[in-house]
């Protein structure tokens, strides 16, 4: 019989290709419950599944961070049966921590940690009762390390990080298996909502010294970035499905081999001193070369050669 799958933020992005791909498997083992906040933004979802919709997928109105709605939603489901959750719904925010109200900081945890949090706490009396399932979290290489003017998103990130290495330990005692997808930069919305965010602001209370970082530095590497090693949502879903299909699901799994050197930069020096200095230099030192010396470090972390210089 089918798997219930059960999917938050499914109206881009990510989100909508995991829905997709899932609806679409090949071997037809999943039923898939692709929520969204807004149902008005079904759209996009409803063209790309195309005759799947109704049959191995069906849309619902979820918003993570209301308990009415979690609650509705859960409660409206057969046996209120979720085998494999998938909690992709998520903020972004950048920019000078100066410049964000306590609220707008809380707002980024109350998606993607406690919207998490709830969602996983309400699913598990289910599957420790059935004796298995499935937790699956689109974290981030900034679940891992921290990266300049990202500071609360990667903040959130971690604490996810966190709360589910502990948990993971607990819940192999009952099948039920945990897995963190960590993607690195990925061309869906979420860049170009942040960069509208931050396009409309004036930083009020920020120093002129840290927007000009701020804008002159990081937005641009940022923006680089993301053009020149940025996934497609098609392959970050592709790597999800995969994980979702093992038999024992890994823990961890990073989407973008070239920020692997990066996360192990804190482990071979336990100071922190060599992570901390080498994302200064690379980005007050060596200013948009920083893709540039990304193929170099991974190249001297595994001692090849072949990604000496990235493609631009
Ligand atoms: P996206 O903005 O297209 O998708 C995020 C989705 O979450 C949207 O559909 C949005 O409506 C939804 N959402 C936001 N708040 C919600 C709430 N309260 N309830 C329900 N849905 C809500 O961006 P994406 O890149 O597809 O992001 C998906 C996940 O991937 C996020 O968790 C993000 O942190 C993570 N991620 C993205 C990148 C990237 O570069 N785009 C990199 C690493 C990780």
């Amino acid at each position: 019989s089918k798997k219930t799958v059960l999917v938050t933020g499914c109206s881009s992005g990510i989100g909508l290709k995991i829905a997709v791909q899932l609806a679409k498997d090949p071997q037809e083992r999943y039923y898939v419950i692709a929520t969204m906040r807004d149902l008005g933004k079904s759209g996009k979802l409803e063209a790309e599944v195309g005759e799947a919709l109704n049959k191995t997928l069906v849309i619902r109105q979820l918003d993570v961070t209301k308990e009415d709605s979690v609650k509705k939603c859960l409660d409206d489901l057969p046996g209120q049966r979720v085998d494999i959750l998938v909690n992709n719904a998520g903020v972004g925010q950048i920019g000078p921590i100066e410049s964000f109200s306590m609220e707008d900081m809380r707002k980024v945890f109350e998606t993607n940690f406690f919207g998490v949090v709830h969602l996983i706490k309400k699913v598990l009396p289910g599957m420790k009762k059935r004796g298995g399932g499935h937790i699956v979290v689109i974290s981030s290489i900034m679940g891992l390390q921290g990266v300049i003017f990202n500071d609360i998103y990667a903040a959130s990130k971690f604490a996810i990080e966190g709360f589910c290495e502990c948990l993971a330990v607990q819940l192999l005692k009952f099948n039920i298996f945990v897995s963190m997808i960590e993607p690195g930069p990925v061309n869906t919305e979420f860049e170009m909502k942040l960069m509208e965010e931050v396009s409309r602001s004036d930083f009020p209370g920020s120093d002129a010294d840290t927007i000009r970082y701020f804008k002159d530095i990081y937005l641009p590497s940022a923006h680089e970035i993301f053009s020149s090693m940025g996934q497609t949502p098609e392959a970050v879903a592709k790597a999800t499905v995969k994980v979702i299909g093992m038999q024992q699901p890994v823990f961890r799994h990073q989407t973008n081999v070239l920020y692997t050197p990066l996360t192990a930069l804190k482990y071979a020096d336990n100071t922190g001193n060599l992570s901390v200095r080498t994302f200064y230099n690379l980005l007050f030192n060596y200013g948009t070369l920083f893709h540039l010396s990304l193929g170099f470090l991974r190249c001297i972390t595994c001692n090849c050669f072949r990604r000496r210089v990235m493609p631009v």
